[in-house]
């Protein structure tokens, strides 16, 4: 089966325009942003990395010596602030001798990624979302909008996991980091537009989707 995955770009990137991902100041900002984020909205996550900085946090050396209670009460807005302490500190442990993502980017893309994957409470969708758009690396995020869109322009099925999906955008569309990330993000802004839980397909871009209105 062929995927008309740049025509879906396409039609996308015209009705929504640049989405200027990822919505962080810095690349710290970046990484953090993406594990507060498990599980909850961008914008209580952003509260709890706003948070951090102004308590002079958002530093990988500084989260690893705070005690747990006072990250507790700081990220408290992002939800399942108790796990998500274990998991910023976690990424913290990793990188603190870095202080840099774009320091341990390995020539063998694939070798940072397991390390990313190998630190608790780091899976698939928050490691690509921290190569695409903090390490600038040519991956795309596959995330529960994607499967959502996909499951409806009848690209996939309900066991399509995540490796399948990303699969379909990798072989089908220029492996660069800017476009990658610029469709996971052109994705979002369509689920929460028109492809929602129920969705509002009037007047919806997409008109490749099969649901389209006549
Ligand atoms: S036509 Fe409907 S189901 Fe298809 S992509 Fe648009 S909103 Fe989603």
């Amino acid at each position: 089966m062929s995927f008309p995955v740049p025509v879906l770009f396409d039609l996308l990137l015209k009705r929504h325009g640049p989405q200027h991902w990822w919505p962080a100041r810095t690349v710290t900002g970046m990484m953090v942003g993406a594990v507060l984020v498990q599980n909850t909205a961008w914008t209580q996550a952003s509260k709890a990395v706003d948070q951090l900085e102004e308590r002079g946090l958002l530093d990988f050396t500084a989260i690893c010596e705070t005690p747990d209670e006072t990250l507790w009460d700081v990220i408290r807005p992002a939800g399942y602030f108790r796990i998500k302490t274990q998991r910023l500190k976690a990424l913290a442990r990793f990188m603190a001798p870095w202080g840099d993502i774009r320091q341990v980017i390995h020539p063998h893309n694939q070798e940072l990624r397991l390390n990313l994957l190998g630190i608790h409470g780091i899976g698939k969708e928050t490691a690509d979302s921290i190569l695409c758009y903090a390490a600038q690396q040519p991956v795309f995020v596959v995330d529960a909008y994607t499967k959502r869109l996909f499951l409806r322009l009848g690209w996939v099925d309900e066991k399509a996991g995540y490796d399948k999906m990303q699969a379909i955008v990798h072989e089908t569309i220029p492996m660069e980091p800017h476009t990658l990330g610029e469709f996971h993000a052109l994705i979002v802004r369509h689920a929460k537009e028109h492809c929602l839980k129920r969705p509002r397909c009037q007047n919806c871009p997409v008109v490749i989707c099969p649901s389209i209105p006549n």
